[in-house]
Order: C-alpha cells, then structure tokens, then sequence
C-alpha cells in the first residue's frame, strides 16, 4: 500500500519504518526540514532498539521515503496517517490542536480521491469530527474517511511494539474505511486483537489506557513510601501484588515518578477533558499531583543526604525519562537536576543515549561525563535515576575506590541492595 505520514517523530518514524518493512511504500513527511534533510542522508533522527537497521534496510530497497513536501508525500497515498505532536498548552495544560489544525488544513487540498485520513496523534475526544470538518470547509470536493488509530507504542521498545502490537484499536464508522485499514494491518490479524469502536470511543480508550498506567506508577510510587516509613519491602509486595491476575505484575515498579512525551502531557489532557464535561476525575488529578510532589521529595531526599551542600559533588547516572531511549521529554531526571541547581549543588551526569538531549534541556548547568565511571570520580553522592542495564553492571569495588564519599541514592532499584552494603558502600533504593 502507498502509504504517508505527517510526522516523523518517535510514532511517526517507528511507524513509518515498521509499515516499510512489512512491504509498504511509505513516505514520512515532516515540517522540520533539517529533519527530512538527516534523514534523507542516512542520519537516524532518534534513538530506539533496533531502528536504525530497519531503517537503512528500507532506505535503501526504497520502501521508505522522506520529504518535506506535503503534496509530494500525500498524492499518492492510499491512507494519510498523522502523527504530529499534540504538546500541552502553556496555560491551560489541554492537548495543543495547532499542529494537528495545521496539518489537516494543509492536507484537505490533495484529498481530491478517495483517501483515509486517520488521526494516530493522541487527540481529545472529539478530534476526529472537528478535523474533518476542517478539512471539508477547506476543501468542500474532498473524498476521505476520518478514523481515529490511536498509537500505543512504549518508547524504548516503539520496534517490538510495531511488530507485536497488544492490540490495534480502529474507530470508525465507514465500511470503506475499515476494508482499507483491515489491509493496512493484514499481517497482523491472526496474533492481534484488532478492535473496532466508534471514533470516540477509541480517541478515549488512548486518553483511559494512559491515565489508567499512570495512576498505576503513582500508586506503586505511593506505596513505596509507605513501605520506606513501615518496614515492608516494596519489592516482595509488588511481587505478591502482581500474582494477582486481577491486578497483573507489570507497572508495579517504583521510581522516581512517570515522565515522558505521554503520561504527564495526556493526564493533563484528560483531566482537562473531565473538568469540560464536568466530570471529577478525582483518580488522575491525584496522580497528576502525586507525581509532581514526588519530585521535590526527591530533590529533599538527595539533598538530607548530603552534608555540605554548597561544596557537594553529585553523580547522576540516567537523563532519560526511561531506558531504551534518548527522550528526556518531562524525565523526572530532569525536573529533579533542575531543583537540585537551585540550591547550586554541583552535578555531573552520564546518560548512555540520552546526552545530546538532555544538553539541549540543560546547557551548561551540569558537567557530563563520557562513562558511569567518571561521572563518579570524587563524588559525594551517586544517584540512579534511568534503569539502564549498563548501571546494573556497576563495579562496586572500582566505584568505592573512585568516589569521596561512598553513597549511593538508587531510584530504580537497580542495584543488589546486599552486595552494595557489602562493599562498604552506603545505600538506599526506593520503598525498602
Ligand atoms: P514528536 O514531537 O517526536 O514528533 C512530531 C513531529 O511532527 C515533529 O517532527 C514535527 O516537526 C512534526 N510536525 C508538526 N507539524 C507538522 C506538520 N504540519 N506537517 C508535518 N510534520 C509536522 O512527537 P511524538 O512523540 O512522535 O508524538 C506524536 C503524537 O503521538 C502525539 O500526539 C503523542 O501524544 C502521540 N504518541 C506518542 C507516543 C510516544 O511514545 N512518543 C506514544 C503514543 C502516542
């Protein structure tokens, strides 16, 4: 199938990617011309396991194309995905509709045969009939189906989740529509729930399943703390929790609060969305200002450790929001750094991935150091905030040797509590 899509960010590009693989002719547009202009050459804009090969693959046999000109990449194609960010509004926090308006706008001239447009952008309920609308005022003789196919893709694993999908959900109503998208996602209706609803009903299905997930970390985050004042193990409880199927063993791992381009932004959004219907959406409102509280207690917790601040070196190893991926887009990381300069607290901070990004959020507030090994060069305090695999590799009898004070603050759990003790190391992890 020819297919386009309008964004080539972190859906936009795994997307586009994962369709030329399974035999598509795809082409990914983007507004951001150096972006096209990378791309085009070869240069991978993003960081996800196992992308860049999928990518130079498709590049190459021509199943993947990348422009700037809409007209070029929209022409052709048989279905219009969009996948333009839907950030939240500086003041208000609901989802921000300029790009999504803009595009459609833009759009609506080259819709002049049968198309499918559908919206993979996470978008208030409601979207899918305001952008169509758009579009018809703008162009009165277009011919399209409006669907809404929410993505549901875990950063860090976007490959994986392309290809191994929990399920694809399709709100449409056009018979003509659903045969389009039913070929779309061929490959996949033998090993995947394929759910159609009303478009609705699947734009607030996207909305549910996030605010449901962060509700989840906010509530295991809680349950941390609890178990840190009453003498419980967060992680044996997590454990006896997750056997419960009712309650599942996923998402129940503390951490230094959610983070990233989704959960932060669409609670804000859902939460917006109940105050409109006036609906109180008690559950997220707490999640959303749990998770915000939880930084500060953070920056108080790395800083009570800590006895002479204003000449305290501190390590953090993590800059992404999570492991497997170079966003730092709302980290918690981030957010807490920025608190800790506040009290000019001095940092150096090593990220596999994430370096480049968190430059760009963090100039030259920090230091940033080239390995694990010396960004805790003659530290005061090691702090671990992504789950990264190479942090659990931690030598601990190099890191004693080369910290000033042998303290470790571990946000993830990620290190084996008795062995760090063992080596004379002092240690804390999350809700133990
Ligand atoms: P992103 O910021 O990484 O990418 C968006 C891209 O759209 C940018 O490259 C931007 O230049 C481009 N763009 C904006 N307006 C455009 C236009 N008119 N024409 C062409 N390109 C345009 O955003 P993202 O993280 O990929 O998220 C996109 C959407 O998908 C959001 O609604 C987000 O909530 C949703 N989503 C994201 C994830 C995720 O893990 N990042 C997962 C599920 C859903």
């Amino acid at each position: 199938m020819n297919i386009a899509i309008i964004g080539t960010g972190y859906v936009g590009l795994p997307t586009g990617v994962g369709f030329a693989e399974l035999g598509n002719n795809v082409t990914c547009i983007d507004i951001d011309e150096n972006k096209i202009k990378s791309l085009k050459e070869g240069n991978i804009t993003l960081y996800e396991d196992g992308l860049l090969d999928l990518f130079l693959k498709n590049t190459k046999n021509g199943n993947l194309n990348f422009t700037s000109s809409l007209e070029d990449g929209v022409k052709n194609a048989e279905i219009v995905i969009i996948a333009v960010g839907t950030p939240p509004h500086p003041v208000t926090k609901e989802a921000d509709m300029k790009y999504i308006h803009a595009a459609a706008k833009d759009l609506a001239k080259y819709l002049n045969n049968y198309k499918v447009v559908a919206i993979k952008s996470t978008v208030p309920v409601g979207t899918g009939d305001e952008v169509e609308n758009i579009i018809r005022q703008e162009n009165p003789n277009s011919d399209f189906d409006m669907v809404s196919l929410p993505e549901f893709l875990r950063e860090g694993f976007a490959v994986y989740d392309f290809f191994n999908p929990d399920r694809i959900v399709v709100g449409t109503n056009s018979i003509k529509a659903r045969e389009v998208i039913s070929r779309l996602y061929a490959d996949f209706k033998d090993k995947t729930n394929i759910l159609y609803t009303n478009r609705r009903s699947s734009e607030t299905i996207k909305y549910a399943s996030n605010s449901f997930l962060a509700m989840k970390i906010h509530f295991i985050n809680e349950m941390a703390d609890f178990c840190e004042q009453s003498g419980a193990d967060i992680l044996e409880v997590a454990k006896g929790m997750g056997l419960d199927t009712r309650i599942g063993n996923r998402f129940l791992n503390p951490g230094p609060g959610y983070g990233g381009s989704c959960f932060p932004k669409d609670t804000l959004a859902m939460a917006y969305m109940g105050r409109q219907y006036n609906i109180d959406l008690s559950l997220i409102n707490a999640a959303i200002k749990g998770n915000d509280d939880r930084k500060d207690k953070i920056a108080n917790k790395i800083k009570l450790e800590v006895k002479d601040i204003k000449n305290a070196n501190i390590a953090i190893l993590g800059l992404a929001f999570k492991n497997g991926t170079d966003d730092c887009r709302e980290s918690p990381a981030i957010d807490i750094v920025n608190k800790l300069l506040s009290d000019n607290l001095n940092i150096k901070a090593y990220d596999p991935k994430a370096m480049d990004l968190a430059k760009v959020l963090l100039g030259d507030k920090i230091k940033y150091s080239n390995n694990m090994y010396d960004c805790i060069k003659d530290v005061d305090l090691l702090v671990i905030f992504t789950e990264w695999d190479e942090f659990k590799e931690l030598d601990l009898e190099q890191a004693s040797k080369l910290m000033r004070n042998k303290n470790i603050l571990d946000f993830r759990n990620l290190l084996d509590k008795d062995r760090v003790l063992k080596s004379g190391v002092k240690y804390k992890g999350v809700g133990r």
